[in-house]
């Protein structure tokens, strides 16, 4: 009997759930003593559980389902390819036609400068790759000292041992002994939660110029590159002012080092154009990519690379690769995702259409009572919570607190948002209508109101001091 189409009734599935499957960022004894929704068949934005509730999925699964739910197209491209072709590698002097034609496409995508793609299963591991491809590209100019990588504190990169050593979670270096050695970090341009009293424009400035200091201190001819997500996804949605961007481009031209955007959030149209580094004005050398490249529907990551990296490149022989890099599968679902995301106009739509609509109501939750401050940029969406607007004061309960209240009621109300400390988050399929919009922000309004009840209810809204 097949387990899928016949499987037994919430509790059992829970239990069994409980009893043998480990979850990734999760406390286990916690997760067993609610019970993890099941979630079992999803279309459009909407998700079905194994109760029959609907929820409208304001985190597009995990910023990946770009293109939304149910898209047969995809099906079809991946049936079609696993009959012709499920698997060949592409190390030994071979090459298949999805991943070929996949690098193509993704070079026509990019900014016309980067016109090569180093594939992954993903975007730790992409980042992994971008690790040994910069040191290798300094070692190969005759710089091999040239191999510190600059990073931000609370940037998301993966949880891979690279990608963990490159991202600026503290929780996450504290278990395994992280950073590796040869990355170093700046301070992230959250002006809300750092900015004390200087103005945006001018802490902008300031955070980018951090990066100025690092080199300096570190010494230019040890810096190989510096990595940051255009806009911070997993961090909170921080939105940086626009002072911000220029002056790191500026910085990294100015000393020459690489810049690599991590676009694995901010690609493929979430930001409202194709990359995020055309959002916020930069000129990468090299870019992460995963989550929305394939909607999710198959694993698959990768590293675009600028013509002067890739010239360097050739040089040598790269000792690196996944068995998966350019699995037929994942490139022929990510090529027919491409071609729906392109020819149905969904960046533009997202550009011209639905994001302002979301803009304008997102920005109007600036006026609730527990929020401060309402970011947005295309398709991803913050509200920081707060206890007193005027003074930006951040809750005397542990970070967290407030988020985690408000998510609770948000899950309650079938609404999917995400809270990171008391930030809480959105990042919807870019396919979301204006109506399913109007649902979304009723939904998140009602969850913010009722989490202000509770907040107050239990004593909770008070300022640290
Ligand atoms: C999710 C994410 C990653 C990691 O991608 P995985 O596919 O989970 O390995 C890397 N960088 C950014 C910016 C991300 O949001």
């Amino acid at each position: 009997m097949n387990v899928l189409a016949n499987y037994p009734p919430t509790e059992e599935l829970q239990a069994i759930d409980s009893a043998h499957h480990l979850h990734p960022f999760s406390h286990a004894n916690e997760l067993a003593s609610k019970g993890p929704r099941v979630i079992t068949s999803a279309k459009g934005v909407w998700l079905k559980d194994s109760n029959g509730e609907e929820i409208i999925d304001g985190m597009a699964g995990l910023w990946c389902v770009n293109i939304g739910y149910g898209r047969d197209e995809l099906a079809d491209a991946a049936a079609r390819q696993m009959r012709e072709l499920p698997y060949y590698n592409t190390f030994f002097k071979t090459t298949t036609v999805p991943a070929l034609m996949l690098a193509k496409k993704l070079a026509e995508l990019a900014p016309a400068h980067m016109n090569q793609v180093f594939f992954a299963s993903g975007g730790s591991d992409a980042n992994d790759t971008n690790i040994r491809l910069v040191r290798t590209y300094w070692a190969e100019k005759g710089q091999p000292e040239r191999n510190v990588i600059i990073s931000r504190w609370n940037a998301y990169h993966g949880s891979t041992i690279g990608g963990t050593s490159l991202g600026g979670m503290k929780a996450m270096h504290g278990q395994g002994g992280l950073p590796i050695p040869g990355i170093e970090f700046i301070d992230q341009p959250n002006w809300w939660a750092e900015g004390g009293d200087t103005k945006p424009e001018d802490f902008g400035l300031e955070r980018a110029r951090q990066l100025e200091e690092k080199i300096k201190e570190i010494g230019p001819e040890k810096v190989a590159a510096f990595i940051a997500e255009p806009i911070q996804g997993a961090g909170g949605v921080i939105v940086p002012p626009d002072t911000y961007w220029p002056e790191i481009q500026r910085i990294v031209k100015k000393y020459g080092i690489l810049l690599i955007a991590d676009e694995v959030i901010c690609g493929f149209g979430r930001t409202g154009n194709w990359f995020g580094s055309e959002t916020v004005g930069i000129e990468p050398d090299i870019m992460t990519i995963a989550k929305g490249l394939s909607s999710g529907y198959a694993p698959i990551g990768g590293s675009i690379v600028s013509d002067e990296v890739a010239e360097v490149l050739r040089d040598t022989e790269f000792n690196h690769g996944y068995t998966y890099s350019g699995h037929p599968v994942s490139c022929a679902v990510a090529l027919e995702n491409l071609r729906i995301l392109e020819e149905e106009g969904i960046v533009d739509t997202v550009r011209d259409v639905t994001a302002p609509y979301l803009k304008e109501k997102w920005e109007a939750l600036a006026d609730h009572p527990l929020v401060g401050e309402a970011k947005i940029v295309g398709m991803m969406a913050s509200v920081a919570l707060t206890p007193d607007k005027a003074t930006r004061a951040t809750f005397a309960a542990e970070s967290g607190t407030a988020g985690f209240i408000c998510r609770d009621r948000c899950f309650a109300n079938n609404v999917i948002m995400r809270s990171v400390g008391d930030r809480m988050i959105i990042a919807p399929p870019l396919s979301i209508t204006c109506e399913e919009i109007d649902i979304l922000i009723a939904r998140a309004t009602k969850s913010l109101d009722e989490a202000y009840e509770k907040l107050k209810a239990d004593g909770l809204l008070v300022a640290a001091s």
